[in-house]
Formats: structure tokens, sequence, C-alpha cells
């Protein structure tokens, strides 16, 4: 008999009742360190007090009103975005998908509004997510994602991994945009190196074909700048950013310059709740904590004292564990076993880590997670390594 929920998520038997920075506590009241972060969402970990209250002070004033009116909400977070990033303007959404959904109009759009509407073609890379939509998954094109549900939306191509001869061949008259995660998320923590994403943006340059950054998983401070990309020192057209932006409060937004918004004028898309007070107050505040350069910088220690734990951890179970790979506090451990033993093992220590493609666990913790439950997390890694051994 089909559950009440929809059985789309092969869910653990794990319930959560209460979070405290890094920390989830379950029904049984077992406690659970958490280096998932809701797939990089408690970018802050659970609870934080400063966003506590700044929800719960939103709540007592305005949940949501349409966007038929004017949200000054919204123009301050807009505002703290284009501040500090590549951006003019920004649009609001709920979700990453959503945001995928929109930087495939606005790219197409642009074309068009240039009297190119023949322009329509994104190329995309094999691995990417970008989401779950039907756009969005046309635009990621795996297999396990588009089976089954029939007619895919057209005009996407799909090149291999790190074939830099594919991208330069692979654009025509027909492109329109290239869209591509920095670091690929549930493809297994791969890194675009800096190179290529300059080389990507020279391309770019020279094709009139707009480049969008999916840094749904990789921005919001998770590297240690406040978004990937700024490593290597070039910026996109346009930037879809969610998860950790709303610290566990769904929000998306869509970033972008003047010259790639141009063609979305009043009327050409929208969205009920996008951008709705509550939101918006509360990423304004998750915004203000992580652009500080001083967070910013400690989220490149920890990262590398994570880092260099982990790689101890891989010495120490060659068995079990071969590689350290990532930047900041996006570390990935590509595993000898199946990633789904590896995070059951965890479960057994006491610590949630996250399975991703190419035989990759995740480890996404909170971007201020204190020195010590770093050290707490090696030491339940180093035990649920060492079950796995045996
Ligand atoms: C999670 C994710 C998405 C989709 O976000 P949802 O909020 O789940 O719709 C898109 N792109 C990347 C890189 C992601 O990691």
């Amino acid at each position: 008999m089909i559950p009440p929920v929809l059985p789309t998520y092969n869910r653990a038997p794990l319930a959560f009742v209460k979070g405290e920075g890094s920390w989830l506590l379950a029904e049984d009241g077992r406690r659970y360190l958490d280096l998932g972060s809701g797939i990089a969402v408690n970018v802050l970990g659970h609870a934080h007090p400063a966003l506590v209250q700044t929800l719960t002070e939103q709540a007592g004033k305005l949940w949501h009103v349409s966007n038929v009116y004017t949200v000054p909400e919204q123009e301050r977070l807009a505002g703290l975005l284009t501040d500090q990033t590549f951006a003019d303007t920004v649009f609001f959404t709920n979700s990453g998908t959503e945001t995928a959904e929109l930087a495939i109009k606005m790219a197409r759009k642009f074309h068009y509004e240039n009297g190119q509407p023949e322009r329509v073609e994104i190329i995309a890379f094999e691995g990417a997510f970008h989401g779950r939509s039907t756009g969005a998954i046309a635009a990621a094109g795996s297999e396990k994602m588009v089976k089954g549900f029939g007619p895919l939306m057209p005009g996407f191509k799909h090149l291999k991994w790190g074939d830099h001869d594919a991208i330069r061949s692979a654009i025509t008259e027909k492109t329109c945009a290239v869209i591509i995660e920095p670091i690929q998320g549930e493809g297994g923590i791969r890194v675009v190196p800096d190179q290529c994403l300059k080389g990507l943006r020279d391309l770019c340059d020279e094709t009139g074909t707009l480049l969008i950054f999916d840094e749904v998983q990789c921005g919001m401070g998770r590297t240690g700048r406040l978004f990937a990309h700024e490593w290597a020192g070039v910026t996109p057209d346009i930037m879809m950013v969610a998860k950790g932006i709303g610290g566990g409060f769904p929000l998306g937004a869509v970033l972008a310059t003047e010259n790639a918004a141009k063609g979305m004028t009043a009327g050409t898309h929208g969205s009920t709740y996008g951008g709705n007070p509550l939101g918006c107050a509360v990423g304004a505040k998750v915004v203000e904590l992580v652009s500080d350069p001083a967070f910013l910088a400690e989220v490149t220690r920890k990262g590398a004292l994570l880092r260099q734990g982990l790689e101890s951890l891989v010495a120490r179970h060659p068995t079990v564990f071969e590689s350290v790979r990532g930047e900041g506090l996006m570390l990935g451990l590509k595993c000898k076993p199946a990633p789904a033993d590896v995070v059951k093992a965890g479960y057994g220590a006491g610590i949630l880590v996250i399975a991703a493609a190419d035989n990759v666990v995740r480890l996404l913790p909170a971007l201020n997670i204190p020195d010590a439950d770093i050290a707490e997390a090696l030491t339940r890694l180093d035990q649920a390594a060492t079950a796995l051994a045996a």
C-alpha cells in the first residue's frame, strides 16, 4: 500500500525533533553531529539565535504580501546582494529549481530581444544537477532523472565533464548560454578548475553566449568566498542561488547583470511566494552574517582544519576512503565501498553525511561549526570507518 507521503525518497529511519548548532536530536533521544546541513542549507547551523530572532520578529509583523505591491524586505535583500556581487538585479524564488527555470527563460529572452531568436540552445555538463522541474531535468539530462517523463524541453546539449575542446566546437550560431556549477554538488564535489572557468568566460565573450553559474550548492560562503566563482576572478551573466541563502527558510534568487536581464520586463515572469517578507527578512540576516569578511576567513580556516583531518582519515582507512576533494567547507570523500554504506556507518557513529555521485560522500557542515565539533566529527568518522572496515 502506498504510504500517505509519496515515496519518492529513499529515507533513513531517522526523525529529528530539535536542532542546535551543528547537532540534531532524534526522536529516540540520540544526538547526531550534522555534517549535511540539510544539504548545504543550514549555513549557520540549526536554530541560530539571530535567525530565530529575525524570523519571529518578522512573523509578528508581516508574513506575506503579493508582488502586486512593493516589498521593502525584498528590496533590502536585493540591495545587499547587488552590493556584494557582479549583479545589478535580483529575482526571488522559493527554491533552486525555480532559479533554473528563470535562468533558462532569461537567457533565451536576452537573445530574442537582441534579434537573434534562433539562439535557444543551452550547453550543460554531464553530472550536473539543476533541480527537478521539467526544464531543470532537461538541462541536467541525467538518465535517472529524465526516464519516463515524456518529451523533454528541447534545446539542451550535454557535454562530457572536463572536455574543453568539446565546449568550443559545441558553440554554434544557435547557442544561447552555458550553464555550469563551479563545483558540482550532487555530481560528487567535482571542482571546475579556475583556469576552466576563465576559459569558459572568454569563450562566451567571444561568441556572445551568456554564462550561467549555478551556485545553489557551492555559493553562500561555502568555499570561503561569498560565491565560489570569486576564486577564479570571473563573473557570470546570470547566477542561480538558493539552499544556504535562507539558512533553512525556503528561498532562492536569480542574480543577473542589467544586460542579461534586459528582456525580463513587467509581466514576463512572476511568483506568488517568491520574495515574501518572511523569507527576505531571514535571507537578509543570513547574507549580512555570512558576507562578513571575518566570517568568510573563518570558513576557509575551518575548511583547512577539516580537510587536514580528513586526509589523515583517508591515510588510516585505505580500504574505506580513497581521497579528499572540494574547497572550503564543501568537501567530499571518495569512497571504496558504496557511499550509502558509509552514510549508514555514519548513522551508527552518530554523524550525518550525504551521499553523492562518483562514489563520494559529501561533508557540508554549518559554516560556523565550532572547532571542537570538527574534532568530534573526525572522531566519529574514524569510528564509522573502523566499523565499515571490520
Ligand atoms: C539543490 C540544487 C538545485 C535545486 O534546488 P531545489 O531547491 O532542490 O529545487 C539546483 N542546483 C544545484 C547545484 C543544487 O545543488
